[in-house]
């Protein structure tokens, strides 16, 4: 499991970022798995997202990569990231990264 080190200044830690994608997954009502993968970068495959334990830092970067990678899964078809992506991307991290879920 991905060890956050001791001198981590507010990491989170990968039991930290599965509750948080638990929440968006069920909220969403969306069939997908979540692990932590050593290998970067974090992707989305199908139905389920790996996320980089290099990723598992700060909670608001943490869990705008969650985002980012569940977009794609909703978003299939746009992998270069463009105007499709960006505004279901928007659309999470006002509902998530805002107020009181940030
Ligand atoms: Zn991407």
């Amino acid at each position: 499991m991905g060890e956050i080190a001791e001198n981590n200044m507010g990491n989170m830690n990968d039991e930290q970022a599965g509750v948080f994608f638990e929440m968006v997954r069920s909220e969403l009502g969306l069939d997908l798995e979540f692990g932590i993968t050593p290998t970067s970068p974090s992707i989305c495959l199908g139905s389920k997202i790996l996320i980089c334990e290099n990723d598992l830092q700060y909670p608001w970067f943490t869990k705008q990569m969650i985002l980012h990678e569940i977009t794609h899964h909703l978003i299939p078809n746009d992998h270069t990231h463009g105007s499709s992506f960006h505004k279901k991307y928007a659309e999470l991290v006002g509902i998530f990264l805002g107020g009181e879920r940030g």
